[in-house]
């Protein structure tokens, strides 16, 4: 088992208790990056973090680098920040906006600079209270500092931010539904096409939307040269990556890991990482990217983390959260507790999310509770069918944004993987985990 001695790239500060204070940014480096960018043309900088490699790391994964340089070629008007993580089990992007934000606005403004936008937008979760104040007081400081607002350490470059708080809707991290919340509108995502709010974004106009995580990474890149940090990782996944361990391991938490170097294995094992599985028990299977995602099983804890890697073995990284069940987990309530909370979460525009994810819940509600049918596992895989028909992965979708087709990731995988446990559940009328 190895770890890698990968520098922390966003994660250096956060040993220290003042990490979020303006003081412990200066006095670590803060803001020397956006000095440096300023000093580069708004080309220069784009070509650092093309030369990165740096993937997206709000899920989708797509190059942050090539997303500028497309928008560079008309002009962009607006900056957004995705700060709205809400999904069950990930919580990497709560650790940066709470203990690094002069990280997080220190790369708000390069990116900013690098697209020429004068008005930038931190849209964060509302439930993120503590970051909330945080990322606000760090923003007062910043102004202070001649960081932020007209002419910024007199280069000439003028930028207004402004953070906005979310009310509670998961699916306000898509992004453009973000923008319809941002705008002051009910958060439905829009139809598509158009695909990117490049075209049309917040209120009309060309928008580049980055994650939280993404813009932490632009301060170490413009520092230190896009190369160093492709230098990091393999293949497309380049640099380090944050990755929210939760579930079944001693030791959850968030670790920034070299990407395809470090394997599951070593993320929930090592014990400078998870740590192991309590109490001796054996892995049963594990969620490599957030709840929307296909499940893996011990036979895939070999793998690396990697963009590619995983999408190859059938699952994907997305929201940089791994989920570990041991084998005292019920498979059918874990699926359940998932599709629950997307049914929660639909936000109803599409009948075969909206009317799908209810009936769906009350199938696993059914089966769990000791009520299922014989024909329940058809039931659940034809209406599965009728969200993300073919039941592929990377899914078909029929509905407006992929909130519809993640809801069949967890029914269809504990179905695939533990049909006997369902079996069980339905023969005995109950579930046999207790
Ligand atoms: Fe809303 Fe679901 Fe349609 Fe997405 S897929 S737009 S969440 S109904």
């Amino acid at each position: 088992m190895a770890v890698t001695e990968a520098p922390k790239i966003i994660t250096g500060r956060i040993g220290h208790a003042d990490s979020h204070t303006l003081e412990r940014y200066l006095a670590t480096g803060g803001y020397d990056g956006l000095r440096k960018a300023l000093a580069m043309t708004p080309e220069a900088v784009v070509h650092e973090v093309d030369t990165a490699s740096l993937l997206g790391r709000g899920g989708a994964g797509f190059p942050a680098g090539r997303k500028w340089a497309m928008l560079r070629k008309s002009p962009v008007t607006y900056l957004v920040v995705n700060g709205d993580e809400s999904e069950p089990a990930t919580f990497k992007d709560h650790l940066l906006v709470e203990r690094d934000p002069h990280q997080l606005i220190e790369g708000v403004l390069i990116a900013a600079y690098a697209t020429q936008v004068s008005q930038v937008f931190i849209y964060l979760r509302g439930e993120f209270a503590l970051g909330l104040e945080r990322v606000q007081a760090a923003l007062n400081d910043a102004y202070s500092l001649g960081a932020v607002g007209s002419d910024i350490f007199g280069s000439g470059f003028s930028v207004d931010v402004v953070v906005h708080p979310g009310a509670g809707a998961y699916i306000c991290g898509e992004e453009t539904a973000l923008l319809e919340s941002l705008e002051g509108k009910r958060g439905f995502p829009r139809i598509k096409p158009p695909f990117f709010p490049a075209a049309i974004g917040l209120y009309g106009e060309p928008t580049v939307v980055n994650n939280v995580e993404t813009m932490s990474n632009l301060p170490w890149i413009v520092l230190n040269g896009g190369s160093a940090f492709a230098a990091l990782g393999e293949g497309r996944s380049t640099g380090t990556r944050l990755f929210a361990l939760a579930g079944h391991v001693n030791k959850p938490g968030v670790f920034e890991i070299e990407m395809v170097k470090t394997t599951f294995r070593d993320l929930i094992h090592a014990p400078v990482l998870g740590g192991g599985i309590p109490h001796g028990r054996e892995l049963k299977a594990f969620i490599p990217g957030g709840v929307s995602a296909p499940w893996f099983g011990p036979d895939e804890i070999d793998l690396p983390l990697g963009q590619d890697e995983v999408a190859d073995a059938g699952s994907m990284l997305g929201s940089g959260s791994v989920v570990v069940m041991d084998d005292h987990t019920c498979a059918v309530r874990a699926s359940w507790r998932i599709t629950k909370f997307f049914a929660r979460e639909s936000c109803g525009q599409c009948t075969p999310c909206r009317e799908g994810s209810g009936w769906l819940e009350k199938i696993m509600e059914r089966i769990e509770t000791g009520n299922g049918r014989e024909d329940d596992l058809d039931l659940l895989l034809d209406a599965c069918d009728n969200i993300a028909p073919g039941l592929t992965w990377p899914p078909q979708q029929t509905t407006i944004c992929v909130l519809g087709p993640s809801i069949p990731s967890s029914i269809g995988s504990a179905i695939q993987m533990f049909r006997d446990e369902f079996l069980v559940h339905i023969k005995e009328g109950g579930c046999p985990y207790g």
